[in-house]
């Protein structure tokens, strides 16, 4: 049987085989009492896939901005406990994992705009790493300094105008009412302040987009998340291309249509990794 997790800043989500999912508060969550426990009650568990909202390093867990769990070699302990095979990698490789198998394409970005904004990039079929498995993370990338800090502990990432978080955070800082807290409301409020929070996020967006795209070339381009599986901004990327610096052949944007997609990739990562 085969032990599926999907460790988010906010959910924890796991499944056995194809059973229904099940999901947790990830701040209840000890990930070392959690496998311990699973193991225990399920003799017959004989593969384990994580997906892990945090930064993840040859089977460890370095670290993570919104859960506890800290400096775990996750792989070495239950290979060497138990003798089971795991896989763990970050929640938006997983997540690029996932969508490369639904549409098939050998180049593929992915923009996932939620509370934050991950991205992964595949290429010629495969992930890319980096030398420290930390390629890619396109929201932080230095884009100008703002009065907040991020979870990686600078204050100029480009996550802190183009995310969920940034939206609440800007309109704390504007004192602008929650009723508004949303990009469309926020793009249909007459205030001088909501526009400058919609000018810096989509100012933020347009920079994430062509940084991406001379970084890694890709010609598909899915949008997942809270905030970027959106018309919107599919349009806005779109009118974007055709701005790109050099001439491409196209570029195939789409509204991710996955459920649960950091989980599905878990499922991926002992084939793939
Ligand atoms: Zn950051």
């Amino acid at each position: 049987m085969n032990l599926y997790i999907d460790f988010g800043g906010t959910h924890f989500r796991y499944q056995l085989n194809d059973s229904k999912i099940k999901t947790l508060n990830s701040d209840n969550i000890d990930l070392k009492k959690f496998l311990d426990e699973m193991i225990q009650k399920h003799s017959d568990i004989s593969y384990i896939g994580i997906s892990f909202a945090g930064i993840v390093q040859n089977g460890k867990i370095i670290s993570s901005p919104n859960t506890n769990t800290q400096n775990f070699a996750v792989k070495k302990y239950i290979k060497e406990t138990y003798n089971i095979p795991l896989a763990i990698d970050n929640d938006l490789n997983c997540a690029a994992l996932a969508e490369h198998n639904a549409l098939q394409v050998s180049s593929l970005a992915v923009f996932y705009i939620g509370t934050g904004f991950g991205s992964a990039f595949i290429d010629n079929n495969r992930l890319i790493k980096g030398a420290n498995n930390k390629s890619g993370e396109i929201g932080h990338i230095p884009f100008k300094k703002s009065p907040f800090k991020c979870g990686c502990g600078r204050e100029d990432c480009l996550e802190l105008y183009v995310s969920g978080n940034a939206i609440e955070n800007w309109c704390d800082y504007f004192n602008i009412e929650s009723k508004y807290r949303r990009l469309d409301l926020l793009e249909s409020f007459d205030d001088y302040k909501a526009k400058i929070i919609i000018e810096n996020f989509y100012h933020g967006l347009e920079y994430a987009f062509h940084s991406s795209l001379n970084l890694f070339d890709f010609n598909n381009l899915v949008l997942g998340g809270s905030v970027g599986k959106n018309e919107n901004i599919k349009s806005f990327l779109e009118e974007q291309f055709t701005k790109s610096a050099f001439q491409r052949e196209s570029l195939n944007i789409t509204l991710s249509q996955l459920q649960e997609g950091s989980l599905q990739g878990s499922k991926l990562l002992y084939t793939k990794n």
